[in-house]
């Protein structure tokens, strides 16, 4: 969950691992540290707990000089986040040091074995013990640094990226994985190497990236060429990637937070996810992924979507509009109930697998399994050349963008909209999505990002609606139909920006249990505006009002009788009802950032959370 940054090369490393932690800094945050090797031949070392700044202070004044450097940001698995346990840890002799991200599960085993062979600890993380591991397997074995890495992670079960440096050998550092993200970006002339857990830090130096595969090391020295290897030391040829990433995207673009940049972006990004897709000349929607397993996803006997949190939501509205367009049943499961359920899965079966990050750990494993028992696996990704990406056998991605607040926002609309035209252009393949149809849902995608700029200009009334809500302790989200979805999203920004509590129900449940919560303290926020069951949504708005409740009310610009009986109204543009989630998430996505900004809150590195998770 954490990063991992390195360098090695002919510039300063220092200034390079810092503005590397800062672009990684949203996947993990509870603390930082940073080494390097300086022209003395000695390694030097700084930690902090929080945020990256409190790094920089650290280091301030003090040397941190030299051309070959390691740093983390870390979301502590074991160990408090404290000093002690930041990384990057020093083996006994005071020689390696390495920085880890993921979760070592036999840890504790080994850590027994390590201390009766004369080894202590100075940390309580599962990194330190296999630093240690790798350190005693060194000087047992009096083999070089790889190969000793190589013999230590055959003993380690879990979940590991990792980058080692050795005081002895100041122009290299050593890189493993298993099941967590590691990119290599090679300079010029192999003259110098970046490590990072995912491309951002690496952009602006180079295109040239290897995205290491699982039970890989590699050994990355300046001046020489990258090599590569398996577990069984067997060489690995070195597939380097031209990948183009956007370096202005990585900062916030003039707004107050990353969160608002992402939200305020939607219109231009939902543009380009939509862009080469929706041919507008020619009315048709091109998508590879379709055309190139036509008959796959035509003669599916289901489809079943694995994903978690928002993607999750996203799944479920991805449900109806294939089920809507394509009549093809569709299965939703969270990723991490799916893994471990023994599922009826197999030949005939498409899995998706819905990810912002491209490296889900419980998603990863969901499809791996679906993947040995036989189905085709299809990935909706936003990050380009993720791993759960490379191990699809097709897919779309989603093209929106880096998303670096934690709570995800253009992911979402973007993942919806790969599903709007995964529906029609599969349904109009397949026959079961009429031409009237096809066009005025072609022609309403065409119009979304107008739709949703023009409820982004009403932001500061929202933000008026918002600063009531700040002191409020629970609230509930009512949506029906394509509005449940949207109902449960609005109810998980609002908690993981905002700690407040909060629930989202379809609305018709509402009368099965939640009505109790119902009095003058539970806010109630009613996805009314215009989605096929609107007579009903008033009714049960009715129910809520009669019994004292504090509604706030999404509806259809031009509404009038939601307005006679509620005085908290946000109105948005009328669309399609199967396009409904792309306008009516907007204000929920709006409220609960003004609402976190109104508590002071943190909101693009809310506690407790980390935007890519690779841990289960
Ligand atoms: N398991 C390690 C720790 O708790 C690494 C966690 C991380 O990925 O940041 O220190």
């Amino acid at each position: 969950m954490c990063g991992i940054v390195g360098y090695t090369g002919y510039r300063e490393a220092y200034p390079i691992l810092i503005k590397g932690l800062h672009r990684l800094e949203y996947r993990g945050y509870d603390s930082a540290g940073v080494a390097t090797l300086g022209e003395d031949g000695k390694l030097k070392i700084y930690k902090a707990v929080g945020k990256v700044v409190n790094l920089e202070q650290q280091a301030e004044g003090n040397d941190h000089s030299g051309t070959l450097g390691i740093a983390h940001t870390r979301w502590a698995t074991h160990g408090a986040p404290n000093e002690r346990n930041a990384h990057p840890h020093l083996s006994q002799s005071g020689k390696l040091t390495l920085v880890h991200n993921g979760i070592i599960e036999n840890a504790g085993i080994l850590r027994q074995q390590l201390s009766s062979k004369g080894y202590t600890f100075k940390s309580d993380t599962d990194s330190e013990v296999m630093l240690q591991l790798i350190e005693y397997t060194r000087e047992k074995h009096k083999r070089d640094l790889a190969s000793s890495v190589r013999a230590a992670l055959k003993k380690i079960i879990g979940a590991y990226a990792i980058a080692l440096i050795d005081e002895d050998s100041p122009d290299t550092i050593i890189v493993a994985r298993k099941s967590s993200p590691l990119a290599i970006g090679i300079g010029e002339n192999n003259s110098e190497y970046f490590i990072a857990s995912d491309a951002s830090p690496i952009a602006g130096y180079t295109n040239r990236i290897v995205y290491l595969e699982d039970d890989q090391i590699a050994v990355c020295r300046r001046g020489e060429e990258l090599q590569i290897m398996d577990f069984n030391a067997m060489r690995v040829e070195v597939d380097a990637k031209e990948i183009d990433l956007d370096v202005s995207m990585l900062d916030k673009g003039g707004f107050p937070h990353f969160m608002a940049r992402e939200i305020f972006d939607q219109p231009a990004v939902l543009r380009e996810c939509m862009r080469g897709r929706l041919l507008t000349a020619h009315r048709r929607i091109v998508l590879s992924a379709v055309s190139g397993h036509r008959e796959d996803l035509i003669g599916a006997r289901r489809f079943i979507m694995v994903s978690c949190g928002t993607s999750w939501h996203a799944a479920l509205i991805g449900k109806q509009l294939i089920e809507e367009y394509c009549r093809i049943p569709v299965e939703v499961a969270y990723a991490s109930e799916f893994r471990y359920s023994n599922p009826v899965v197999g030949p005939g079966d498409v899995v998706f697998a819905i990810s912002q990050s491209g490296e889900t750990a419980d998603t990863l494993s969901a499809i791996q399994l679906a993947k040995e028992r036989g189905a085709l696996i299809f990935g909706i990704v936003n990050a380009v050349g993720s791993s759960i990406a490379r191990a699809s056998d097709t897919g779309v991605y989603i093209h929106v963008g880096p998303e670096i607040g934690v709570a995800s926002t253009k992911a979402f609309t973007g993942q919806t909209t790969v599903f709007a035209m995964l529906a029609l252009a599969l349904g109009r393949e397949k026959g079961t999505v009429d031409e009237k149809t096809y066009e005025a849902v072609f022609s309403e995608l065409e119009n979304i990002p107008n739709k949703i700029q023009s409820i982004l200009d009403r932001s500061d009334e929202i933000k008026a609606i918002a600063s009531a809500y700040a002191g409020k302790r629970n609230v509930l989200y009512l949506g029906r139909g394509m509005n449940y979805p949207v109902a449960l999203e609005g109810a998980l920004k609002l908690k993981e920006i905002s700690y407040i509590h909060a629930e989202g129900y379809p609305a018709a449940e509402m009368k099965h249990g939640p009505i109790a919560l119902i009095d003058e303290d539970m806010p109630v926020v009613f996805l009314a505006n215009s989605c096929g069951q609107y007579e009903k949504i008033l009714s049960n708005m009715q129910e809520v009002i009669s019994r004292g409740g504090d509604v706030i009310a999404v509806v259809t610009e031009g509404d009038t009788r939601v307005k006679e009986i509620v005085d908290k109204v946000i109105e948005i543009p009328d669309t399609i009802d199967s396009l409904v989630p792309l306008l009516s998430v907007i204000p929920m996505q709006l409220l609960a950032y003004h609402i976190a900004v109104a508590k002071g809150l943190d909101v693009d590195q809310p506690r407790n959370l980390a935007k890519s998770v690779t841990v289960e």
